[in-house]
């Protein structure tokens, strides 16, 4: 489907929020696509290589756009095709995750020491902040939850919980074995959506297809997610299937844990924050189940969250023009204003709000919150 310029789009865009500049938003993007398929020679390639560095791949626009224009598609093949340093750099940060994020300094060493200026300065700061920073100290008893017994059940942790913040994985693991689930061993790789957004559709799609083994050859169980942003890399795989039956089964299989953790009993600690905030990840599409689930335990510690702002870590384009996430960054805290602990559902967006958040004030996953 084309774009009919109807600019539905604009309404959500967290970078043309925080900037005011018509030209980094998803229309823009999507009409310069529309161009380069008419008349390629028409734009220069470095300036196509520049806008197409320039979306934080939150997919807002792709979720309103009446059209179904998939506006980071369009970007993620732009970038495929004007591939440069930073591409490289983020495709091996993404590929050697295994080797690289458990010691976030390797990524200093990788960088040749030309191309480590002032702009490469927040992203090396976001992962090598993604293990530290005042983390949140545990403030929910759980008193009761589901019983899953005679259940196998496989955890998707991602790969900030499996090589960095273990203990993400380690609390999503003790809550299902406290629901009696049988864990399987998670053998899954990445989920590829920092590849596609990046434009290394092979390599994504490569991921895809040994996850999507990992869980056949576990007899299909239920994949239990503890990423937001993973669910959605997850549940967006279309192909790689036997069939649109097991498409199906895979869809169905693909449970958040806040969705199994909503039928639990909780309560809260003596060292209960007075108000907690939630940063809603932009992956967090339709229902919230991690808000829910939030909202239940914490009633009205928990303001109404904003919703509206993206935490500015934007993957590739942290690389190319950290200014920018930084703008979309500040919007972003300004809406968590007045909350001295915050938390959120997303790797990213604990990694980026990590990194950058005000003194004194903790973040983390929401798993964390729990005494376990
Ligand atoms: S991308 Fe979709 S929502 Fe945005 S202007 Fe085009 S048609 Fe409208
Ligand atoms: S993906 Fe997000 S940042 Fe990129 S154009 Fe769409 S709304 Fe804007």
């Amino acid at each position: 489907m084309d774009c009919i310029l109807c600019g539905k789009c604009l309404e959500v865009c967290p970078l043309l929020r925080a900037t005011g500049r018509e030209e980094l938003g998803p229309r823009a993007k999507a009409d310069l696509s529309a161009l380069l398929r008419g008349d390629a020679v028409a734009l220069d390639a470095e300036d196509v290589a520049r806008l197409a560095g320039l979306c934080l791949g939150c997919r807002r626009c792709r979720e309103k756009c009446p059209q179904g224009v998939d506006v980071p598609a369009l970007v993620a093949g732009l970038r495929a095709e004007h591939p440069d340093f930073r591409a490289w750099l983020w495709k091996t940060w993404l590929k050697r995750a295994r080797e690289l994020w458990p010691s976030s300094g390797m990524a200093a060493k990788l960088i040749p020491e030309k191309f480590q200026p002032e702009r490469l300065a927040p992203f090396l700061k976001a992962l090598s902040l993604l293990r530290g920073g005042p983390h949140v100290r545990p403030f929910v008893a759980v008193e009761a939850l589901p019983d899953l017994r005679g259940e196998t059940v496989l955890l998707f942790s991602g790969c900030t919980a499996r090589y960095v913040r273990k203990e993400w994985r380690r609390a999503a693991e003790k809550l299902l074995e406290a629901m009696n689930a049988g864990l399987h061993k998670d053998k899954f790789e990445c989920c590829g959506m920092g590849l596609e957004s990046a434009g290394f559709g092979p390599d994504a799609a490569r991921m895809r297809e040994k996850n999507i083994r990992a869980w056949r050859r576990a007899g299909k169980p239920r994949v239990v997610t503890l990423c937001v942003s993973c669910h959605k890399g997850l549940a967006d795989y279309a192909d790689g299937f036997e069939d649109a039956a097991e498409a199906g089964e895979w869809a169905e299989a693909l449970t958040p844990i806040s969705a199994l953790l909503l039928d639990g009993r909780y309560m809260l600690t003596e060292n209960a924050p007075a108000r907690v905030g939630y940063h809603r990840p932009c992956h967090a599409t339709g229902n919230d189940l991690d808000h829910a689930l939030l909202a239940s335990v914490l009633g009205e510690r928990l303001p109404t969250p904003d919703g509206r702002e993206c935490c500015g870590f934007g993957g590739i384009m942290q690389l190319g023009a950290p200014e920018l996430c930084s703008q979309v960054n500040e919007r972003c805290w300004q809406s968590l204003a007045g909350s001295e602990t915050v938390i959120t559902g997303c790797s990213a967006c604990a990694a980026q709000l990590t990194a950058t958040a005000p003194e004194g004030v903790r973040v983390g996953h929401w798993l964390e919150m729990f005494d376990l």
